[in-house]
C-alpha cells in the first residue's frame, strides 16, 4: 500500500526519472497533460471530458518535414519518433481497456505504426479503480467493470487514506519492486473490498452488450439507422472524445519553401470522410455513417480482432449536443433485429 500522504513525495521521485503524464487542470478543465509538480496531480476525479488516448496517438502530429532545394521538394526530414520513458498515471479502468483496442490496430498485425508504438512501449501505464461510476457509464455492459485490471500495467485501488497497489505486468510489477510501498493490512484490504462493492452498487441496470455483433449483419439495410440518425448533426464531438475511435486523416501542408507531413484525427461522422476525388461518396448520408459507427464497433472489431470498439466509458453520451444516446441505439438495434432485420418495420 502507499499512504495518500506519501503519494506526493512517491510523485517526485517518479518525476525525476519520467516524464508523468495524469489528470490535472488546464485552461478551466480537467485533462490528462504533462505534470511539473506532484501538486498538479488530480486523483479524486470522475473522468476527463476528453480520453487519455492522445498521449499515444495525438490529435495532429508531424509525420515527416520536407524543404525545397533547387525548385524540387527534395529535402525529407523524419521527425524523431517519441521514445521519452513516461508514466501516464491516473487512468481510469474503462480507459485503460480502450489501449489494448488500439494496440490491436496500430501496434500488433501486418501492419505496425512506429509513431505509436514509440510512445506506447515507452509508457506505463497507472490505472486508477472507479469508486464513482456515473449514471451515463456502461462499462459492466462488455463483462467489465469499474475495477477492470484489461490494459493497466500498475492498478490503485482506493482504501480510505490510503492507496493498494498491484502490479499487473512484468513492467508495473518492476517498478513496484524498487521499493516505494509498504505492506497493507487487513483492515486496508477491508476497506478497499467496503469501497469497491459501494462503486459495484452504484453501476446502473444494463442489458449485456455481449451478443449485439451477431444481431448486426442482419441490419445492413434497415430503416433503423435512418431513424438513429435522424437527430444528428454530424459534429463528430463522439469521436473525438471516444478513447477507442482511431480514423485519421494525414495531408501535405506546404509553406512557400518547406512543408510537413500531418496525421490528425478524423471521423466518420463527417460528410466528406469517405468522399472519394471523383466526388462519389459510398456513404451519402448520415444513416450510412450511423450505420458505420455501429458496425464498426459492435461486429467488424469484434468478428476482426476480438474486441469491441467501445468501452461504455460514456463520454459520447455526455458531449453528444443533441443527446443522442449510444445505449439507446443499441437498444433500437436489438428491438430493429427481433423485428426482424432489414424488413421495414
Ligand atoms: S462509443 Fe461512447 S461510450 Fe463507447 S467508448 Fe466511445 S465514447 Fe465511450
Ligand atoms: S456527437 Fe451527437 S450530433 Fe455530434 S456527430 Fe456524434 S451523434 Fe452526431
Amino acid at each position: 500500500m502507499l499512504s495518500k500522504r506519501a503519494l506526493a513525495s512517491t510523485l517526485y521521485d517518479l518525476l525525476d526519472l519520467y516524464r508523468v503524464i495524469a489528470p490535472c487542470q488546464r485552461d478551466g478543465e480537467l485533462r490528462f497533460d504533462r505534470v511539473v509538480s506532484a501538486k498538479e496531480v488530480m486523483l479524486d476525479y470522475g473522468n476527463t471530458a476528453k480520453s487519455p488516448k492522445g498521449v499515444f496517438f495525438p490529435q495532429h502530429e508531424s509525420m515527416i518535414k520536407f524543404g525545397r532545394q533547387v525548385d524540387q521538394f527534395n529535402q525529407i526530414k523524419q521527425v524523431p519518433l517519441d521514445r521519452t520513458p513516461t508514466v501516464l498515471l491516473g487512468v481510469r479502468p474503462c480507459d485503460a481497456r480502450a489501449f489494448v483496442l488500439l494496440d490491436s490496430v496500430f501496434a500488433q498485425g501486418r501492419y505496425l505504426d512506429p509513431y505509436y508504438q514509440a510512445r506506447r512501449q515507452n509508457t506505463l501505464i497507472v490505472a486508477l479503480a472507479c469508486t464513482s461510476p456515473r449514471q451515463t457509464c456502461f462499462c459492466h455492459a462488455f463483462e467489465s467493470g469499474p475495477y477492470d485490471r484489461q490494459g493497466a500495467d500498475i492498478f490503485l485501488r482506493d482504501a480510505g487514506d490510503a492507496y493498494l497497489v498491484e502490479g499487473v505486468s512484468q513492467k508495473g510489477r518492476d517498478l513496484i519492486s524498487q521499493g516505494y510501498l509498504g505492506r497493507a493490512s487487513q483492515a486496508y484490504l477491508d476497506k478497499a473490498a467496503e469501497i469497491e462493492a459501494q462503486a459495484v452498487a452504484r453501476l446502473a441496470d444494463i442489458e449485456p452488450v455481449v451478443g449485439i455483433e451477431k444481431l448486426l449483419p442482419g441490419l445492413f439495410d434497415s430503416p433503423v439507422w435512418q431513424e438513429i440518425a435522424e437527430k444528428c448533426i454530424a459534429c463528430g464531438t463522439c469521436t473525438y472524445t471516444c478513447p477507442t475511435c482511431h480514423c485519421f486523416n494525414i495531408e501535405d501542408r506546404l509553406l512557400a519553401n518547406s512543408g510537413e507531413r500531418v496525421r490528425a484525427w478524423d471521423s466518420c461522422m463527417y460528410q466528406f470522410f469517405t468522399q472519394h476525388a471523383s466526388g462519389h461518396n459510398p456513404r451519402p448520408d448520415q444513416a450510412s455513417r450511423w450505420r458505420q459507427r455501429t458496425m464498426h464497433k459492435f461486429e467488424y472489431l469484434p468478428r476482426n480482432v476480438g474486441l469491441f470498439g467501445c468501452v461504455g466509458c460514456g463520454r459520447c453520451v455526455q458531449s453528444c449536443p443533441v443527446r443522442l444516446d449510444i445505449r439507446g441505439v443499441l437498444r433500437r438495434v436489438r428491438e430493429a433485429a427481433s423485428a426482424g432485420g432489414n424488413v421495414e418495420e
